[in-house]
């Protein structure tokens, strides 16, 4: 199927290593359990060279899920790499992901090797994996700011070294779509059907999304995300943008994943619960406001009929429902309908003197909660009967 799109979850490993993220064992199997509910297609699960808790992490999830598809991650050398060999030696699908960066300011600074020098490290990384493993993944860290056709070169080794998916990350998040689609459609057209294409992008300008979306234009075949998007500095690709994405515009983009999009919001909701901060309320997709509406004219034509500005149905992400939000910029008809829910239908005069209430005390306040709007109402109602009372 040319049209499938790969899900590489990395929530566990590169979310994991960024501030405020890290997770105990029992953490991770737990996170692991909502990843594979979601129908991610590799799940990343640590670095096992870089700790004993990543190690053991690596193991327990390839115990617990032994039908899911594990990656470890390990540097290209020895070491890492038999670490890894080891944490995944209780997984039925084990997938060893090597990396090196290929980059000049990479190489002068970090590495201080030369392009030869790199070009054998991959080379020889990758074969040593394939000795315990059959599906090995190949990185070139920063390749988007390597020579293209330095790149290229490394690419083809690691393929004819056996390396089954080639991943050009934008390390940096440094990389525009434009830009980045053309890297990859020239490594896949490098690369022909020796190997699936892979990108991970960094959200540094915000543009980590949109990179990945370019790239699977390009030929790019899986895209390595995470949940709610985080991950080293400003995070990678939010997992769940890039499938709606996928799913809400496939006119323009059309390809498969087999994510079961109603997790998405429990998968948020769970890791927000597990590391120490949730998405920003106006996140696309998981955020608190993502199916809320408070501007009038919104909530008015979202009444009439929710596709006037709702694109997706809140419950396709699991999101039980989209919210009206009362506050100073709402109309009477989602104050009527809010009164309503609440039980307290009102004539269109009670409406008013609502209405009138509602506007004076939502000035002073952001957002009205239910019980107030609730004893807006039945002070109304209290007073509307008394009225009419004396008139009788
Ligand atoms: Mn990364």
């Amino acid at each position: 199927m040319p049209d499938r799109v790969y899900i590489f979850d990395t929530t566990l490993r590169d979310g994991e290593q960024s501030p405020g993220c890290s997770m105990t064992v029992p953490e991770k199997v737990r996170m692991a359990a909502k990843l594979v509910d979601l129908g991610v297609d590799i799940l990343e699960a640590g670095f096992p060279i870089a700790s004993e808790g990543d190690s053991e992490a690596v193991d327990a999830v390839s115990r617990e899920y032994p039908w899911a598809h594990v990656a470890a991650l390990a540097r290209a050398n020895r070491l890492d790499v038999m670490a890894a060999v080891k944490s995944l030696r209780n997984a039925r699908r084990p997938r060893i992901h090597t990396f090196i960066a290929t980059s000049d300011i990479h190489l002068k600074y970090k590495l201080k090797k030369s392009r030869q020098q790199v070009l054998d490290d991959a080379v020889a990384a990758v074969s040593l994996a394939r000795e315990y493993c059959e599906d090995v993944e190949f990185s070139a860290e920063d390749a988007t700011r390597t020579d293209l056709d330095y790149l290229e070169e490394v690419c083809k080794a690691v393929v004819a070294a056996g390396a089954r998916t080639v991943n050009l990350p934008d390390t940096v998040g440094f990389s525009v779509p434009d830009e980045y689609g053309a890297l990859i459609g020239r490594m896949v057209k490098a690369l022909g059907d020796s190997a699936v294409v892979s990108v991970h992008c960094h959200d540094d300008l915000g543009l980590a999304v949109a990179n990945s979306l370019a790239a699977v234009q390009n030929g790019a075949r899986q895209v390595e995300c995470t949940i709610n998007g985080i991950g080293e500095r400003a995070g990678n690709a939010a997992l769940e943008e890039v499938v709606m994405a996928i799913n809400t515009r496939r006119d323009r983009l059309p390809f498969e994943t087999r994510i079961v999009t109603e997790h998405l919001f429990p998968a948020s909701q769970l890791l927000t619960s597990i590391i120490t901060f949730g998405p920003q309320p106006n996140k696309a997709i998981v955020g608190e406001n993502a199916f809320a509406h408070e501007a009038g004219i919104h909530q008015d034509g979202f009444l009439k009929e929710r596709t006037t500005y709702e694109i997706m149905e809140p419950r396709s992400v699991g999101v039980p429902e989209s919210k009206l939000v009362l506050g100073k910029h709402s109309g009477r008809h989602a104050l009527a309908k809010r009164c309503e829910d609440l039980g307290f239908p009102l004539t269109r005069e009670q409406l008013d003197a609502v209405y009138h209430r509602f506007t004076a005390l939502a000035d002073r306040k952001k957002g009205l909660r239910n019980e107030e709007i609730a004893a807006i109402a039945r002070e109304v109602l209290t007073e509307s009967k008394s009225t009419v009372g004396a008139t009788d």
